[in-house]
């Protein structure tokens, strides 16, 4: 202990206790419920990725220090990534960087952009890191709340416009959005463009369920909108596209200016990571559209198989346009605190859920939504269906 009474944890800190996942996940556990909490897949990815990962670890390649910015084999498959999907170009040495995931980029980023008392707007709910992130590089948070409009969580642009202040600094978005599954039409990127263009903004987008789309959705990256290439923070992940949630290789692609920022701030957190798995990440960006294809329509069904197994249980559905992520509405089962309802259902019915109001400043606002992840193997969604049953 230490000497004063000062508590150990700094005042930046203080009010991010541990995770509603750790709380969770432990309550899975322990009741043996199916655990539809955490967004991580059940399967691993593709099998020649795992092996290309095996190949570069016996082949002593990343097994010491990889270079800072990334291996170039890698850099070089995020760049033609880019160019690919969204006719972004991108020099490879100059313009993108490996690492350690995309929490890292987050954090990286912000530590590297904010001064203390920058503010930052963000949509609320929010991913779980950003509020720390924010709070740990010394910025102020400034919550743009998304609200249920016919069947899906969306942003008010009048509502984005006045939150900006001249103190605003940064613009953190996330499409497609964690926990709703709104994808940001082109109609609200231009306009979130035009925004930034006019104040002076840069932005941080968070774009790691960039293949996770669905329906008649589409995701453009912000940085293709005009104005916008210069002042872009794109971040990026090998976790969800591939299934390799464990090897924590994510990216950042933007303008040099931009990227030796982040690259400044990045060296003294992980420095490096990851080695064997960004020749492996290499690899697996270069895969055929029909990788990409086939993932997004495995996860497509697996979405339609559980909102239908919801709603079926009575919950209020809003089906998400991407991420691997449904976010219900309680209130048609008679209940209204996601907290008190999330601790119950393990014992109720055997499945965990995530309770929406902590990813809120306002957690009034986000009280009735509950959270399920949909990235499980078909039949544990079958058995997670059949036994919400039990709740209707
Ligand atoms: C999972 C997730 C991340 C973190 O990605 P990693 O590459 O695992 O660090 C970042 N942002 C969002 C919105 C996520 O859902």
């Amino acid at each position: 202990m230490t000497s004063s009474s000062r508590p150990l944890l700094n005042r930046r800190l203080a009010e991010f206790g541990t995770t509603i996942f750790a709380e969770m996940s432990a309550l899975a556990v322990r009741t043996g419920a199916i655990n539809l909490g955490q967004g991580f897949p059940d399967t691993d990815g593709p099998e020649e990725v795992r092996e290309a990962a095996v190949r570069a670890l016996r082949d002593g390649r990343g097994n010491q220090y990889p270079p800072g910015p990334g291996v170039p084999e890698l850099r070089t498959a995020i760049a033609a990534h880019q160019q690919r999907l969204y006719g972004l170009a991108h020099d490879p040495d100059t313009e993108v960087l490996v690492t350690a995931g995309a929490t890292e980029a987050i954090a990286a980023a912000l530590l590297a952009l904010l001064e203390p008392g920058d503010e930052v707007i963000a949509f609320e709910p929010y991913y779980d890191s950003y509020a720390a992130c924010i709070a740990m590089a010394g910025g102020t948070r400034v919550p743009v709340t998304l609200r249920p409009q016919d069947g899906a969580f969306r942003l008010d642009l009048g509502e984005l416009r006045a939150a900006v202040t001249d103190r605003t600094r940064l613009l953190l978005i996330n499409t497609p959005h964690n926990p709703t599954g709104t994808v940001l039409t082109r109609e609200e990127l231009t306009a979130i463009a035009e925004l930034a263009v006019e104040r002076d903004l840069l932005v941080v987008t968070d774009e790691v369920y960039e293949h996770l789309v669905f329906d008649d959705a589409e995701h453009v990256p912000l940085a293709t909108f005009p104005g916008m290439r210069e002042r872009t923070v794109t971040i990026g992940s090998a976790g969800k596209t591939f299934s390799f949630t464990g090897w924590k290789v994510g990216w950042v692609t933007a303008a040099p200016e931009l990227v030796t920022a982040v690259r400044s701030a990045k060296q003294f957190l992980t420095y490096v990571a990851s080695g064997p798995f960004q020749y492996a990440v290499a690899e697996a960006l270069a895969l055929p559209d029909s990788y990409f294809a086939a993932f997004r329509a495995d996860m497509l069904a697996k979405r339609d198989l559980l909102a239908a197994g919801l709603a079926d249980a009575g919950f209020e559905v809003f089906r998400p346009a991407g991420t691997y992520f449904i976010t219900t509405d309680i209130r048609p089962l008679g209940e209204s605190d996601g907290f008190a309802f999330c601790r119950a259902l393990p014992e109720r019915a055997g499945v965990v859920a995530i309770p929406n109001a902590v990813f809120y400043d306002h957690r009034e606002a986000g009280a009735p939504f509950v959270r399920f992840a949909f990235c499980k193997r078909t039949g544990v969604l079958e058995e997670a269906v059949s036994r919400l049953k039990s709740l209707a």
